[in-house]
Formats: structure tokens, C-alpha cells, sequence
């Protein structure tokens, strides 16, 4: 692994601005604060992003607020058309836009465009929007009084979005919002956030009004700013479970909704009838693909009675064919970790979890691809205990811990203790036995021989315990409640007998 103080910088000529998206255009930011934003497979500082003052978000957040009568008042026919538009135009940008998530991110080319296509669906369901806000009607309620009940947007909706989906997370959150007729103003991570233009380029030549999606760029002070404006409705949130948890506790203490989605610890269980070639090739690619850093990622395999030795084995063997190297390159099957720090974070696992008592059956920093990159191999620890803390933190890198149970109830009490929920799986032949796990399993999102069990997008996506803070799942029908307010009107016409148009008929019932 190369050791450099602090990588290096492109040639400055080369080092892109990155800038906000305000009323449907570039705009400098004029705080005088940037972020670097790197090539991770390259090692070197290719942007610099703005980050936006508290009088910028205002800016973007009044840009919303301007825009929102008149994108609420369009209909559902023009709004779907539009939507139409932008599912053709995602679906044709793929590859341009894989290509943007790859360079900054540092995932592999098609992991980058299978993101795009998981975003693609969420834009999908929202095309059905006319059917998803349909409300109900209760006719003759009481004599001669209808009942029914309407959604409706709920104004400027905000989103703020963590680096390791930087196109597909903003997706869940502002295509229901828009679908809804609300406007938004959208805070990317920091680390990549040319996906967030892009999508705001492609927002536009679909026909979305300038001024219904913006972004802004920044750190705590734009996402501090977001939190404290009053003119803001509802924000959503993906990333870490300390800023989930502040998120959500300074959003709601403002009056906001919001739905803040946290970290991760996804345990994956093996019984000893599983088939152990398919939870091998599951473990190996949930646990490694995007470089482990995925929130439904399997981090975790817990291993019950006799399944562990076969089980190691069948995964150690899988370890050498994984070719770790730039995304960019056809064959290469993961990328980079995103940053520098990062990387060394997450080495830093492998000795810490040798010292407290784990066999490192392999270890990523000996396979470690030449290069500046910030690279780290695949890494497999095994008899890792609930104590270390490579079992205790979420690592989000590409190390992989096997513990050992006797039974299937210590397994699923393992992870029904862990403070997370987000997703779980469970490898087993007996369907009683998968039966009885989904019924037990205090997590929100369950696989059974399925590794990432990311919910479909006409269903809802959340976790449970500390990886959710707030009661609505993201995406899916709840994603509609989010962005949307009932209301019920309770109706009364006057009687038709007192009417003054001839009905032709005998006005008596
Ligand atoms: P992060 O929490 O560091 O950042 C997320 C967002 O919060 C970014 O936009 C960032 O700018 C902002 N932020 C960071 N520090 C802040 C602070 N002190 N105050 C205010 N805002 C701050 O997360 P990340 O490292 O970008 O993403 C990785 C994390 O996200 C992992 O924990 C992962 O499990 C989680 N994640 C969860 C899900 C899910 O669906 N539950 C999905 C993707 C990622």
C-alpha cells in the first residue's frame, strides 16, 4: 500500500469548479470554501467543490419556494409526460453517467451503471404517479354527504445524500418528490458530487421547470442551513448514523418531517444445509462488491454448527480471482475506496481485529494493487467475536468477518442484539426454518438466499433500530405519504328537490 502524505493535485489548469444549481443554472459559489474531490483509482485531486454559505441555501431554498406554485398546479397528465422524459433521458445517459460516478466515487463501470439502473427504477414507479395519488371516496357518508380524501405536495422538500450512491440515493428522494409537485433543493456528499449537475442537466432538458431542482454544495454549514430553514418541509437524509440521528433530532425540533436513514451492520447467516457454493459466491460478492462500501453490503457472516470451515473455505477460494484495479478497466471487478483516510481506516481493521483474536485468513493489504490509487485488497477475518470492534463498527470497506455459532437461535440473537437493522439474509434449504427467520428477524430489510435484499421500487426501502430515525421508509409508497399531506373533505350539495334546473324527472327520493 503506497504511503503518501496527501495526494496529489491534477495539474492546476485541470482541477474542475464544482459549483451549486440554482433556478436552472450554474452558480459560483461565494463563500470562499471548496472541498477536494478526487480520481480514488488515480490518486490525484481532480475538482474543487464549493461549499455553500447559510445565505446560499436561502438562495436555492427561495428559488424552490418561487417555483413550487406553479409545478404544483400543473397537471398530472404534463407532470407524467415530463417524467416520461426523464426516465428516456436516465435510461440513454447510463453510460455518461456511470462514467461520472467511476471517476469520483471509484466503483467499477458496470457496478456504476447498475446504480444507475436501480435509481432508473424509482423514476419508473414515479411515472405511475396519476394511480399513486389517487385518494378515496366514500359516497352518501351520512344522508347527502360525500367523503374524500386528496394528497397533496407539501412544499420545498430537501434532501442531503452520503458519497456511496451519489446518483441512485438523490433518485429515491427527489423523483417521488417531484412526482408529488413538490420542488427541492438537494445537498450531495462532498466527496462526489458531479452526479448531482448531471442529473440536474438531464432535470432540465426533460422539461423540469428552472427552479424545481437545485443543488448546493457543502458541509455542515449548508446542511445546518437546510435543518434551521423555516421554509423548508420535509427533509430526507442518507448517511451515517450520528448525522442521522443529529439530522433527524434537529430537522423535527424545527417542525420539519423528516425520514433519516443510518449505517449499517448486515449480518448474513448460514445454516449448515445451505448450499454453500451459492453463499459463497453471495458472501463474496455482498461483502466486496462497490469495495463493501454499500449500506445493505454483507460485513458479517455468521456461521451456525459445522457450516464454518466449509463455508471459510469456499470463500477463501473465491478471494484471488477478484481483480481489484481502476473501474474503468473492463475486467477489473472493484474499485478504489473513496478516499485516502478512508482506506487507511479500514486497514486498520486487520491488525486491530489480529490483535483482539481474529485469524486473518487473508489479508488486503497484500493484495493491494500497485499505484496511487486508494486501493485496499479483499481482506477475510474469521472467529471474529461481538467484542472486537471490527465487529462492532460498521467498516464499509472490503473486510469481510465470520463468526461462529452452535445454533440457529444464538445466530438470529446476534442480530437481533446488534443496535443496527438495516438488511439481513439467511442461507438455508429449509423454508420452515426462512419462514420462521423473517418472523424473528428485528431488521427491515430480509433476504432469504438473497444477499442485498434491496427492496423493489414499488416497495419501500429502511432499516430498523439506529439505521433509521423517523417512521417512514424511503422510496415506494411510503416515499408518496413522505413527500405528500392527506386531507378529507367532508361535502354537502344542496338538495336537488330545492334546485332551480329542470331534472326532468319527479324531484322526490
Ligand atoms: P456521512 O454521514 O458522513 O455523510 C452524509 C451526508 O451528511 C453528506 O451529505 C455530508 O456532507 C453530511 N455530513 C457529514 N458530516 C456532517 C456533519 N457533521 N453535520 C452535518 N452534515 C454532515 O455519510 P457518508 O460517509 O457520506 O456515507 C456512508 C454512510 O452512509 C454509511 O454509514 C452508510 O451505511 C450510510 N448509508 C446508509 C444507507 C441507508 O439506506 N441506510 C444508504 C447509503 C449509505
Amino acid at each position: 500500500m503506497t504511503e503518501l502524505a496527501s495526494p496529489p493535485v491534477e495539474r492546476e489548469q485541470d482541477v474542475k469548479r464544482i459549483s451549486h444549481w440554482i433556478g436552472g443554472r450554474i452558480v459560483e459559489g461565494e463563500s470562499g470554501r471548496s472541498g477536494p474531490v478526487y480520481n480514488p483509482a488515480r490518486g490525484i485531486q481532480t475538482g474543487a467543490v464549493d461549499f455553500a454559505t447559510a445565505e446560499e441555501v436561502e438562495r436555492a431554498v427561495q428559488t424552490a419556494k418561487q417555483a413550487f406554485p406553479a409545478w404544483r398546479a400543473l397537471s398530472l397528465s404534463k407532470r407524467t409526460a415530463i417524467f416520461f422524459r426523464i426516465r428516456e433521458l436516465v435510461d440513454q445517459r447510463r453510460e455518461e453517467f456511470g462514467r461520472i460516478l467511476t471517476a469520483e466515487h471509484g466503483k467499477v463501470l458496470s457496478d456504476a451503471m447498475g446504480e444507475v439502473a436501480r435509481g432508473l427504477e424509482v423514476i419508473e414507479y414515479c411515472c405511475g404517479i396519476p394511480e399513486l395519488l389517487k385518494g378515496g371516496f366514500s359516497e352518501q357518508a351520512s344522508t347527502g354527504i360525500d367523503v374524500y380524501s386528496i394528497r397533496q405536495p407539501l412544499g420545498v422538500a430537501a434532501g442531503i445524500t452520503p458519497f456511496n450512491f451519489p446518483a441512485m440515493v438523490p433518485m429515491w428522494m427527489w423523483a417521488p418528490a417531484l412526482a408529488c409537485g413538490n420542488t427541492f433543493v438537494l445537498k450531495p456528499s462532498e466527496k462526489d458530487p458531479s452526479a448531482s449537475l448531471y442529473a440536474a442537466q438531464l432535470l432540465q432538458e426533460a422539461g423540469v421547470p428552472d427552479g424545481v431542482f437545485n443543488v448546493v454544495h457543502g458541509d455542515k454549514v449548508a446542511v445546518d442551513a437546510v435543518l434551521q430553514h423555516p421554509d423548508i418541509a420535509a427533509v430526507s437524509f442518507v448517511g451515517s448514523t450520528p448525522i442521522a440521528r443529529y439530522v433527524y433530532e434537529q430537522g423535527t425540533s424545527t417542525g420539519k418531517r423528516v425520514q433519516a436513514l443510518g449505517g449499517a451492520k448486515n449480518h448474513m447467516i448460514v445454516l449448515p444445509d445451505a448450499d454453500m457454493d451459492m453463499a459463497a459466491d453471495a458472501a463474496v460478492s455482498a461483502a466486496y462488491g462497490s469495495a463493501g462500501e454499500r449500506c445493505m453490503a454483507i460485513s458479517q457472516v455468521v456461521a451456525v454448527g459445522d457450516a464454518g470451515d466449509r463455508l471459510v473455505a469456499a470463500i477463501k477460494q473465491r478471494l484471488p480471482k477478484i481483480k481489484v484495479g481502476d473501474g474503468l478497466e473492463p475486467d477489473v471487478e472493484m474499485g478504489p475506496l473513496v478516499t485516502r483516510e478512508h482506506r487507511d481506516k479500514v486497514a486498520a481493521y486487520i491488525d486491530g481485529a489480529r490483535d483482539q483474536g481474529a485469524d486473518v485468513v487473508a489479508d488486503g493489504r497484500e493484495s493491494t494493487p500497485d499505484g496511487d490509487g486508494f486501493f485496499l485488497g479483499v481482506s477475510l477475518l474469521d472467529k471474529v467475536t461481538p467484542e472486537m470492534d471490527a465487529y462492532k463498527d460498521e467498516i464499509f470497506g472490503p473486510v469481510l468477518g465470520v463468526t461462529r455459532v452452535g445454533t440457529y437461535n444464538d445466530a438470529v440473537q446476534l442480530v437481533n442484539e446488534n443496535p443496527y437493522g438495516n438488511g439481513t439474509a439467511i442461507f438455508t434449504r429449509d423454508g420452515g426454518v426462512a419462514r420462521q427467520f423473517q418472523f424473528d428477524v428485528q431488521v427491515g430489510m430480509v433476504g432469504i438466499n438473497v444477499p442485498i435484499p434491496v427492496p423493489v421500487a414499488y416497495y419501500s426501502f429502511g432499516g430498523w433500530k439506529n439505521s433509521l430515525f423517523g417512521d417512514t421508509h424511503i422510496y415506494g409508497p411510503e416515499g408518496i405519504n413522505f413527500y405528500t399531506r392527506g386531507k378529507v373533505v367532508t361535502s354537502r350539495w344542496p338538495d336537488p328537490a330545492t334546485s332551480k334546473v329542470d331534472l326532468g324527472f319527479p324531484q322526490t327520493r
